[in-house]
């Protein structure tokens, strides 16, 4: 997608804090952070969001899922926990229409004002 923000991180035309890249995925430090720990996971393949995915994409959302797990990890979040947030459409605030997996973490106490 030649106007996806994303895209153009994974193709190394917009700067990012990377954390994470192998052939299929790439996490890199959220511009904007909402938690003291907030990293990006994306999948490199353009896919909108999880409203498009189909039985197609089994490998790769598997991979995706297992990738998010390792970098939650290496970002040391495993002794206090962590969330995972994908947010899917308008409706749901995605602003950016390139998949992603929020991580956040990091709180010193309980992570007040997230409680779902
Ligand atoms: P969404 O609301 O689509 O789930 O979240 C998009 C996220 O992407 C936001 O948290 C925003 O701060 C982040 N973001 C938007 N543009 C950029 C960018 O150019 N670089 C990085 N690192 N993060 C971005
Ligand atoms: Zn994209």
């Amino acid at each position: 997608m030649n106007d996806c923000i994303f895209c153009k991180i994974v193709k190394g035309e917009v700067p990012s804090k990377k954390v994470f890249e192998d052939e299929l995925i790439l996490a890199f430090h959220d511009i904007n952070p909402k938690a003291p720990v907030h990293v990006l996971v994306i999948p490199k393949k353009h896919i909108s969001s999880l409203i498009d995915i189909n039985n197609n994409d089994k490998e790769l959302m598997g991979n995706f899922l297992v990738k998010a797990s390792a970098v939650a990890g290496k970002l040391g979040l495993n002794d206090k926990g962590y969330k995972i947030v994908v947010n899917n459409g308008n409706g749901a605030g995605q602003l950016v229409f390139h998949l992603h997996m929020h991580i956040l973490g990091g709180w010193e106490g309980a992570a007040s004002g997230w409680q779902i």
